[in-house]
């Protein structure tokens, strides 16, 4: 256990709608990964801990002050809660980027948009439906009602954590669930500094709460505790697997976000500075950090050297440095692990037979020797069954390979054991929509890339993951459907027979 300096800001676990300390005292610290520098304490938070914020949950989940409110009132504390977040947008990016590493501009951009969920749940909240079945009994008047699932534990990593958490807690709360959040270690803080905000829109105690600490203790107490009601999970495929076994042993329902192995697939009819700029954006964009990073580049044979040598001198180009300086491009990776993982697949990579067509390693510059910065980097001459074609490295690392025709780039973006995104840049309107069948993906962005809405669904399968967040689908997965039987008549049933 790390001890910890009184100069660091003390973060404490939110339980019941009040600010705890871990039962045990124990704290982590959160660092700074462009300086390396601790900035902040957090409870390690344990089963006990856990115990307590689940109990909390539990009881506000009955409790007339939330269980009692209209679906509209919910709305309206949705829609209160996204104007105040609006209001403290740039504090709580600042917050996510000492955390993380990421850019300013991106997190704080991020931090504004979580006000645009809170505000499509809050709309939705009063429009959650059952319906009346067209049932072949004469007599009987049958219905669904929609209805919460429970207490819901939010797991939410470090890459982009008050919107993955947020797109957990807007659909659930706005269907009258209540939650447990447990954030990364690494990454803590931002979404205890929303937890005021909730209080201040009027969310009633225990509707929300906040545990701190390791994945492997306070993360697996919760997600293993008897009194969650259904997990959402957003992380790497061996959490998830973990995850999974448990959730099994107690037969409740999960949603799983994981990562990807995206492919990115220009065409020879492509537009291709759009294209450039989206490859672009698909790996270098968050230092590459991304669940749906384009990390696969596709590239047909006939544009490939021209097309490839465009964008080994953009990346050349970027300007890594302090994410909060506005003119840095690329900033840090979010921690030392992450770093290590990145330099090892670039390493393998180059074992297998790719080529290093920019960046590669560290960068030599003095002034970015304190933070964890690798260039970006380009790898030509990867074939489809490398590593570095075929797992996740969460880092700006981009791995082209070519194709003949359309048939084989279908065959090549689908031999993964990801479906998370994909991809393709061409002007041929009837190409679009055959691959946009024709790819195995939960998204599939044509002529743009890292696009998202509240509307819109997102998620994946394989090892990508199942379940959807976002858009409509989100609404199902946190509600269960009850069916109402009303006998009409006064028939008297046969005691000994199902009534079919
Ligand atoms: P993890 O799966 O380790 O962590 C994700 C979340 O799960 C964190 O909050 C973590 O807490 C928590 N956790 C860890 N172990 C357990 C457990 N046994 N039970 C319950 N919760 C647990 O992912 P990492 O952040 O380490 O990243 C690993 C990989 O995950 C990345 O390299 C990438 O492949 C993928 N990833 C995908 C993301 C996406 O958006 N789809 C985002 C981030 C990562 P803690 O951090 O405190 O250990």
């Amino acid at each position: 256990m790390a001890s910890v300096s009184t100069a660091l800001h003390a973060y404490r676990l939110w339980i019941g709608g009040a600010w705890e300390d871990a039962a045990s005292g124990a704290t982590l610290q959160s660092e700074n990964p462009m300086t390396g520098e601790a900035w902040a304490s957090i409870p390690d938070a344990d089963a006990e801990d856990v115990d307590r914020a689940v109990a909390a949950a539990r009881a506000a989940f009955t409790d007339p002050a939330w269980a009692g409110l209209t679906p509209s009132a919910r709305g309206v504390l949705l829609l209160r809660l996204a104007d105040i977040i609006e209001e403290h947008a740039p504090e709580l990016g600042a917050v996510e980027t000492r955390d993380n590493g990421k850019l300013l501009k991106e997190m704080a951009a991020q931090a504004k948009a979580l006000a645009r969920w809170y505000r499509f749940f809050g709309g939705l909240a009063d429009k959650i439906e059952g319906q009346v079945t067209a049932i072949d009994q004469p007599t009987v008047f049958n219905y669904t009602l929609r209805e919460p699932v429970g207490v819901i534990a939010a797991i939410a990593p470090w890459n982009s954590p008050l919107l993955l958490a947020t797109w957990k807690l807007a659909p659930a709360l706005a269907a009258g669930n209540t939650m447990v959040v447990k954030p990364s270690e690494f990454t803590s803080a931002s979404i205890l500094e929303l937890m005021p905000l909730f209080e201040h829109a009027g969310f009633p105690p225990g509707v929300v709460n906040v545990v701190t600490g390791t994945g492997g203790r306070c993360g697996a107490a919760l997600t293993s505790h008897p009194g969650i009601d259904r997990i959402a999970f957003t992380g790497g495929p061996e959490t998830a697997i973990a995850i999974a076994r448990s959730a099994a042993e107690r037969l409740i329902p999960a949603t799983f976000e994981l990562g990807g192995k995206s492919a990115n697939i220009v065409f020879e009819d492509a537009q291709l500075e759009a294209a450039e700029a989206g490859v672009l954006a698909g790996i270098f964009a968050a230092s590459g950090q991304t669940c749906i990073a384009g990390s696969r580049l596709l590239v047909q044979r006939s544009i490939q050297a021209e097309f490839v040598a465009r964008i080994v001198a953009r990346a050349r180009a970027i300007r890594l440095g302090d994410p909060t300086d506005p003119e840095t491009q690329m900033g840090p990776a979010a921690n030392p692990a992450q770093l290590e993982k990145i330099k090892s697949f670039v390493a393998d990579a180059v074992a297998d037979g790719a080529t290093i067509a920019a960046g590669g390693g560290v960068p030599r510059d003095p002034a970015l020797a304190g933070g964890l910065f690798h260039e970006p980097t380009v790898l030509t001459g990867v074939r489809p069954e490398m590593r570095i074609a075929q797992e996740e490295v969460f880092g700006p690392v981009l791995a082209v390979i070519d194709f003949e025709d359309e048939a084989d780039a279908v065959r090549i973006a689908n031999d993964t054991r990801y479906g998370l995104a994909a991809g393709v840049w061409t002007l041929d309107v009837k190409r679009a929509h055959r691959m946009a069948r024709a790819l195995r993906a939960g998204t599939v962005w044509v002529n743009t890339y890292r696009a998202v809405a509240p509307m819109s669904p997102f998620g994946g399968s394989g090892m990508s993951g199942h379940g959807r967040e976002s858009g409509l689908e989100a609404i199902r997965e946190v509600t269960q459907v009850k069916s109402v039987w009303i006998e009409l008549s006064d028939t008297v049933q046969d005691p000994f027979t199902l009534r079919l």
